[in-house]
């Protein structure tokens, strides 16, 4: 067992059984006495591999028979591009909601290439919660409307889902996908790079619904087609071996784990761990309002910027690492996704207490 809990954004914490079977299939892969990294992507061991890796997403997520999984390349952010490219068609618009950074690049992206509607956004607030479904101005002829369901670098989370009545529902899940329950039915297109909660950077997977595989301009680039992919079983081109590997031994210790609902329950029982501390004083202030809080990235401010460098310098001194806000909003920030064990949680609220107790 390690001693360091990793509470960085991402690429983030994996399970320690998965960083065990994908050492060893680093050296031997289903005993072909080839690295995982030498296999050929045509090969049958791997085929299998890839095809039981959508099963086990399939059944995990309750996924059901009428989408296709694919696990791409170019992160979620060429899905900003992707999604519009297929999905809005000429003399469409697509309803866009505006809950953070990640949400604001993909309306860039979607402005290239087609009409977008802000159908809803928070930034006036400084990003601090989720616009109410009554807020919303949604398009009814929308090609799509596109949400991002955790904001990562605000730490603000969709707690339901916007009723878009028949519009298809386009999910950047990336930073919390797996971590919750969700009904798979209710969305035309879900997207999430793999490095927050379910492998590593390098492979992000789609699913996507029949009727939206096919819409994409007849010129468009071959490679930024979903049909492309569909077709080829995400095989057109050398595939990231390596990383759907780690993403099938995620999601076998998802099962092992008690599936997603088991997860859930953990990552409630984590987040509010450091949500009461942040509740029962002055020191720490969170950074988002009560309704919208996610229970995956934690921001949180303390009294002055000297104090957030020494809360961090004294965190890392007890192995307790990644927890720089972003950048962009500085701060303090808690991801504690899926694989962050829940002794990682409680060590990092014990932490905050004592740190404040030292300062009052
Ligand atoms: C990290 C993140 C992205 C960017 O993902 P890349 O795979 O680096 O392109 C997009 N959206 C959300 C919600 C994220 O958390």
């Amino acid at each position: 067992m390690r001693n360091v809990f990793i509470f960085n954004a991402g690429p983030a914490v994996l399970p320690e059984p998965v960083l065990e079977s994908t050492s060893k299939a680093a050296i031997n892969f289903a005993n072909t006495g080839m690295s995982i990294m030498e296999v050929s992507h045509r090969s049958k061991e791997f085929d299998a591999l890839m095809n039981e890796t959508i099963s086990l997403l399939q059944k995990i997520m309750g996924i059901p028979e009428n989408y296709k999984v694919l696990f791409l390349q170019g992160g979620a952010s060429l899905q900003f591009a992707m999604v519009p490219i297929n999905l809005l068609g000429a003399g469409k618009v697509a309803d866009y909601i505006d809950t953070g950074s990640w949400s604001s690049t993909a309306i860039k992206e979607a402005k290239k290439i087609g009409k977008v509607n802000i159908a809803g956004s928070s930034k006036a607030e400084d990003y601090t919660r989720i616009p109410s479904a009554d807020e919303l101005s949604l398009t009814p002829d929308a090609a799509y409307c596109h949400i991002t369901s955790n904001n990562t670098i605000y730490g603000s989370q969709w707690q339901s889902f916007p009723d878009t009545k028949g519009v298809p529902l386009v999910a950047d899940m990336s930073s919390d996908i797996l971590s919750r329950q969700i009904d798979v039915s209710k969305f035309g297109l879900i997207y999430a790079g793999a490095q927050k909660n379910m492998g590593p950077a390098g492979v992000t997977v789609v699913i996507i619904r029949d009727d939206l595989v096919d819409l994409a301009p007849e010129n468009t680039p071959t490679m930024l087609k979903y049909s492309t992919h569909v077709s080829k079983n995400s095989m057109h081109n050398t595939c990231p071996v390596m990383a759907i590997f780690v993403v099938h031994e995620v999601l076998n210790w998802i099962i092992d784990q008690g599936g997603v609902s088991a997860i859930e329950k953990i990552n409630e029982k984590k987040a509010a761990l450091i949500y009461e501390i942040l509740d029962s004083g002055d020191f720490y202030r969170g950074t988002v309002q009560k309704g919208s809080r996610s229970r995956m990235n934690i921001p949180f401010r303390l009294p002055s910027e000297d104090l957030e460098k020494e809360f961090l310098a004294g965190a890392a001194k007890k192995n307790l690492v990644g927890l720089k806000g972003h950048r962009s909003v500085g701060g303090i920030r808690a991801s504690i996704y899926n694989a962050l064990p829940i002794e990682g949680a409680q060590r990092l609220a014990d932490y905050m207490v004592e740190f404040a107790k030292g300062k009052a």
